[in-house]
C-alpha cells in the first residue's frame, strides 16, 4: 500500500493535547507505558509460540531493547513481541479504541466548565493514555513494526507529529515486533543519558518479566603486557549489553521485600491506570492448589464500569508464562473493578477459554479470591471508614449487584452495604449494623424506604408514623437499590420491611376505634366505587399522622419507586393497583367522610376523592394521569374560598 495520510479524530487531538499539557512535569512515564506495550506485545509473541513453534523458532530471546541515539536525537524502543498488522496500527494508535475516551473527554470538558482545575495528572490517570504519552517528550514518533507470522515486506510504518494528521504505509522490516522512534523534544534530551535511563526503568519498569537492555559502551585505553594503560593510545570502545532491570516477577517475590512504590508501579503496568491503587493484596496459597496472586482494588472508577467491555481485570499466568489479561473466569462480574495477577501452577500452559469456564480448579481459586476481596473490604470497613467510604462511593453501586448473584457470600456483602437514613443527616452513611445499634428496644424490625432522592422520600408522608416512634428509616436512593431489597429480607434475625408496602399496626386498636371504623364503611366503600379504576382498597391509615392520604403497596407487590425504575428501562409492566390510606384524624378526610355518610349523591364527595388521589400520586413522585384536570379542580377550590 502507498503512503497515506489521515486525519487523527477530533476525540485523539483533544486527548493529546491534553495529555502533553498535564504529564508535562510528569514526563518520565512516556518509558513506563512504552515498556509495558512491548512487555505485553512480547506476553501475547510467546503465549501464540505455545501453540506455534516457528515463533519461537524464529526468535525466542525476549528482550526490550533501549536505544538512544545522541546524534539523531532518538530515542527508540525494540521490542520482539507480537507486533502489529497495518489494519492494527491504524486501530490501535491511528484512532482511539478505548470506548471510554468520548466519556473521559467530556468530564474534561464538565470540570473546565466549572473552571476546576483539568493539568491534573490524577484525572488522566483514570483514563490511562499509553502510547500517547510519546507526545510528551518527542515532537515526532516513528512506529515501525512487523506482526508475528507476516512476511518481512508486510513491515508497517506509522509517524506522527502528534498534531493533526498521521502517515501510514507498509515498509520492509527484517526482524518480527515494534521499534518505537521518539525524536525528542530538545527540552528532553536528558533521556538520551545512561544515568537518566536506568533511574527511570529502575523507578518504574523494574519488575517488568523481561529484560530491558541497553548497550553500554566503554572507553578504555589500552594495556600492555604488564597491565599498565597505555596513556598515548587512543582508546578502545567496547560494547557490552546491560539489563537495566531486576526482571522478577513481582508475584513471586516475598512480600516483605517489596515496597508500596513497587506495587503501585506493577498496578499502573496492569491496569494502565496512572494513580495508585486503594489497596493491595498479596496472597498466595499453597498445597493442593498453588497459586500466587497479587490483587489490586483500584482508587477510581474507570469511566465505563458500567460498560460489559474492554476491561483488563485479572492477568492469568501459568508458571510465569502469561495467558490473558481478562480472565473473567477468576472474579465474578460484581468484583469486576479489582484489578490483578493470579499465577496458577497447576493448570496446563495449552488452557482455553472453554477449559477455564469448566475448569474446578479454577472455580476453587475464583472462590479463594472473592473471600479474600470481601474480607479486604471487611478490614478497611472496619479499621478505616474513610478510606472504605473512597471505595463505596466508588463502587458500592457494583458490589451491590453480588447481593442478587452472589448467594454464597451474602450475608458478607449485605455487611459491606451503606446507605443514607432518615435519622442522619443527609450525605451521611450507615451499615445494617449500625442501625441495628441505634433502633430503639421496642423496635423489632428494620425499615427502609425507596426513591429517586433523599428530598424525595424524606418528607414523605409513609415517614410520619415512624418518625412519630422514633423509628429510624433507611433511605435507599440508588436503583439499584431496589433489587438489594429484594435479596435483602433480614438482617441478624430482624425483617427488612419498605415502609410504604403492607400495613403497619404499632399500637393496638382499641374497641372503640373499631367501632368507630365500622361506621365509615359506608363513606369508604363510596369513596373506593369512585376509585375503582385505579386502587384495589381504600382503609384507615395507621402510618399518617398529618398527611390526609397515601398511597401503599401490599406486602409483596411492586412499590412505586420500582414501577417507575422498570418504565424508565422500557419495561411493559402490568397496572398494579395499590392501596389508598386516609387519616381519619386529619379534617378534610373527616369532612368527605361526613359528607359521603350524609349526601353520597353529593359531587363534591367525587371531586375531593380525585383531588386526594391526586395528591397522593403527587407526594409519591407518580405522574398524574390528568394534570390538567388536577389543576382545574385545584383552581375551583381557591376560586370557592375567595367568594
Ligand atoms: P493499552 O496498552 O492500554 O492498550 P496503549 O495506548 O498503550 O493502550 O496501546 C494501544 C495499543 O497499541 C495496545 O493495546 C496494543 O494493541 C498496541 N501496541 C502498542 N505498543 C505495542 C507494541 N510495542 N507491540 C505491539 N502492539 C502495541
Ligand atoms: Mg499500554
Amino acid at each position: 500500500m502507498s503512503k497515506e495520510t489521515h486525519e487523527f479524530r477530533t476525540e485523539v487531538k483533544d486527548l493529546l493535547n491534553l495529555v502533553i499539557g498535564s504529564l508535562y512535569s510528569n514526563s518520565e512515564i512516556f518509558l513506563r507505558e512504552l515498556l509495558s506495550n512491548s512487555s505485553d506485545a512480547i506476553d501475547k509473541a510467546r503465549f501464540e509460540g505455545l501453540s506455534d513453534k516457528s515463533i519461537l523458532d524464529e526468535d525466542s530471546d525476549w528482550k526490550i531493547k533501549v536505544v538512544p541515539n545522541k546524534e539523531a536525537k532518538t530515542l527508540t524502543i525494540v521490542d520482539n513481541g507480537v507486533g502489529m498488522t497495518y489494519a492494527e496500527v491504524e486501530d490501535n494508535i491511528g484512532t482511539i479504541a478505548k470506548s471510554g475516551t468520548k466519556a473521559f473527554m467530556k468530564k474534561m470538558d464538565e470540570l473546565k466548565g466549572e473552571n476546576k482545575d483539568t493539568d491534573n495528572p490524577e484525572l488522566i490517570g483514570q483514563f490511562g493514555v499509553g502510547f500517547y504519552s510519546s507526545f510528551i517528550v518527542a515532537d515526532r514518533v516513528t512506529v515501525l513494526t512487523r506482526k508475528v507470522g507476516a512476511a518481512s515486506t508486510e513491515g508497517v510504518i506509522w509517524e506522527s507529529e502528534g498534531t493533526g494528521s498521521y502517515t501510514i504505509e507498509n515498509t520492509e522490516k527484517t526482524t518480527r515486533g515494534t521499534e518505537i522512534i521518539l525524536h525528542l523534544k530538545e527540552d528532553s534530551l536528558d533521556f538520551l543519558e545512561e544515568w537518566k535511563l536506568r533511574k527511570v526503568v529502575k523507578t518504574y519498569s523494574d519488575y517488568l518479566a523481561y529484560p530491558v537492555a541497553m548497550d553500554i559502551v566503554h572507553s578504555e585505553k589500552p594495556k600492555d603486557d604488564e597491565g599498565k594503560v597505555i596513556e598515548d593510545a587512543d582508546a578502545i570502545e567496547t560494547i557490552e549489553e546491560d539489563v537495566l532491570n531486576s526482571q522478577k516477577a513481582l508475584w513471586t517475590r516475598s512480600k516483605e521485600d517489596i515496597s508500596e512504590d513497587e506495587y503501585s508501579e506493577f498496578y499502573k503496568h496492569i491496569s494502565g491506570d496512572f494513580g495508585n491503587p486503594l489497596s493491595t493484596v498479596h496472597y498466595n496459597v499453597e498445597g493442593n492448589f498453588e497459586f500466587n496472586s497479587v490483587l489490586f482494588i483500584p482508587e477510581k472508577a474507570p469511566y465505563d464500569l458500567f460498560q460489559q467491555q474492554g476491561h483488563k481485570g485479572i492477568h492469568l499466568y501459568v508458571k510465569r508464562v502469561y495467558i490473558m489479561d481478562d480472565c473473567k473466569e477468576l472474579m465474578p462480574e460484581y468484583l469486576r473493578f479489582v484489578k490483578g495477577v493470579v499465577d496458577a501452577a497447576d493448570l496446563p500452559l495449552n488452557v482455553s477459554r472453554e477449559i477455564l469456564q469448566e475448569d474446578k480448579l479454577i472455580q476453587k481459586i475464583q472462590k479463594n479470591l472473592v473471600k479474600k476481596v470481601l474480607d479486604t473490604l471487611k478490614i478497611m470497613k472496619k479499621k478505616d471508614s474513610e478510606k472504605y467510604l473512597t471505595f463505596y462511593k466508588e463502587f458500592g453501586k457494583v458490589i451491590k449487584e453480588g447481593m442478587h448473584t452472589d448467594w454464597a457470600n451474602k450475608e458478607k456483602i449485605q455487611d459491606l452495604l451503606l446507605f443514607e437514613s432518615s435519622t442522619q443527616e443527609s450525605g451521611k452513611l450507615s451499615s445494617l449494623k449500625e442501625y441495628v445499634e441505634r433502633m430503639p428496644e421496642d423496635q423489632e424490625e428494620i425499615f427502609f424506604v425507596s426513591g429517586s432522592s433523599r428530598s424525595a422520600v424524606e418528607n414523605s408522608p409513609h415517614l410520619e408514623i415512624f418518625k412519630k416512634k422514633g423509628y429510624e428509616v433507611l433511605f435507599f436512593l440508588d436503583p439499584i437499590d431496589e433489587w438489594v431489597a429484594q435479596g435483602l429480607t433480614e438482617y441478624d434475625s430482624k425483617q427488612v420491611k419498605s415502609i410504604v408496602k403492607g400495613d403497619f399496626n404499632f399500637d393496638e386498636e382499641t374497641e372503640e376505634e373499631k367501632k368507630e371504623n365500622e361506621s365509615f364503611k359506608g363513606s369508604l366503600d363510596l369513596i373506593q366505587k369512585y376509585l375503582d379504576e385505579e386502587v384495589k382498597e381504600v382503609r384507615f391509615s395507621n402510618r399518617l399522622t398529618d398527611s390526609p392520604c397515601c398511597l401503599v403497596a401490599d406486602e409483596n407487590a411492586m412499590s412505586a419507586n420500582m414501577e417507575r425504575i422498570m418504565q424508565s428501562m422500557n419495561q411493559e409492566m402490568p397496572k398494579q393497583k395499590r392501596i389508598l390510606e386516609l387519616n381519619k384524624d386529619h379534617q378534610v378526610v373527616k369532612y368527605v367522610l361526613d359528607l359521603a355518610d350524609k349526601d353520597p349523591k353529593s359531587a363534591d364527595v367525587k371531586e375531593y376523592t380525585s383531588l386526594l388521589f391526586d395528591q397522593a400520586l403527587l407526594v409519591e413522585g407518580s405522574p398524574l394521569p390528568d394534570p390538567v384536570s388536577f389543576a382545574k379542580k385545584v383552581t375551583g377550590l381557591m376560586e370557592k374560598a375567595l367568594a
